[in-house]
């Protein structure tokens, strides 16, 4: 494949992804009264990666509610994804629960004691029931490659357990954790799994309460803040919307009352952030005056 610098550059670190065509771009955007618009490669299957770590800390509120904060932050690390740098410093305590050391802290707390595919096959379950769509599945090819190649994440977690903020033995917290990212979605059902986000924590306009307009305000102001890692400042600047990207090149774009966007195009930028998904979403935002911070 030649170097498609426009594009961005798809994640090498994890095998199979470096084998993903860098043309894909896929958009979908479900607007509050459920009508879905897509354009493009919107029905692909690709690797939500990070996006995951909105469904398990949604499924981790609901296990253990708020005591989660002792455990994990809810400040911007304005580190990278994988850092490890100041865990030391605050005592094996993460940042926020988007970055990687937060979203193996979430995946112990999922894990709560039982076997890794008893917490995945729940995980699994409720991301099915929230984007309608129960062909949704884990790419077990991605799953294997970040088990075998996760070394920062593996360190990352035996770290935390010196600290004891992780509780079971790293290893099937981090089998929890690498599964999750692996799941493959396309962006129609990214964007429908959204829509809690959108609605105030219903499943629909006026569906079934999935949590608590608390608690999806609270998560949207998490991915506003703590989404694009180390860039999130910039996704804010450029985009106005709570959003969680992953290195699959998938982004999930909340306006909050109005639309569940989802986005993928598998270049990155060097934050690790979909290239052309980012400027697809700042096109979105100017074009429909959706930024929570006014139109413009
Ligand atoms: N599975 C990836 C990792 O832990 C997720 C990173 C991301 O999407 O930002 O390295």
């Amino acid at each position: 494949m030649a170097a498609l610098p426009e594009r961005g550059e798809v994640a090498t670190y994890i095998p199979p992804l470096a084998a993903i065509d860098p043309r894909h771009f896929g958009l979908c955007i479900v607007t509050a009264d459920g009508t879905v618009h897509m354009a493009g490669d919107a029905l692909e299957p690709f690797s939500i990666q990070s996006i995951s770590k909105v469904f398990a800390l949604t499924q981790a509120l609901g296990k253990v509610g708020e005591a989660l904060w002792n455990r994990i932050g809810r400040e911007p690390s304005g580190t990278a994804f994988n850092s490890i740098v100041q865990l030391e410093r605050e005592q094996g305590i993460p940042r926020n629960p988007f970055i990687n050391a937060g979203a193996l802290v979430v995946a112990d707390v999922n894990l709560g004691g039982h076997e890794p595919r008893v917490a995945i096959g729940e995980l699994l379950r409720f991301v099915r029931y929230l984007a309608d769509d129960d062909t949704i599945a884990i790419d077990e090819a991605v799953a294997r490659a970040e088990q075998a190649t996760g070394f920062r994440n593996i360190a990352l977690a035996n770290y935390m357990k010196a600290f004891g903020n992780i509780r079971h033995a790293p290893e099937l917290t981090l089998g929890v954790y690498f599964h999750q990212c692996a799941i493959a979605m396309n962006c129609r059902q990214l964007a429908m799994a959204g829509r809690f986000l959108m609605h105030g924590g219903r499943h629909g306009r006026a569906g079934a309460r999935v949590v608590s307009a608390l608690r999806a305000r609270r998560i949207n102001a998490l991915m506003l803040t703590c989404g694009h890692y180390d860039a999130s400042g910039d996704f804010a600047f450029r985009v106005g919307l709570p959003g969680k990207s992953g290195v699959g090149g998938g982004i999930l774009a909340i306006a909050p009352g109005r639309a569940s966007i989802a986005v993928w195009s598998p270049g990155l930028n060097t934050s690790g952030n979909s290239k052309i998904g980012t400027l697809a979403l700042e096109r979105v935002a100017e074009a429909t005056g959706w930024s929570v911070f006014g139109a413009g």
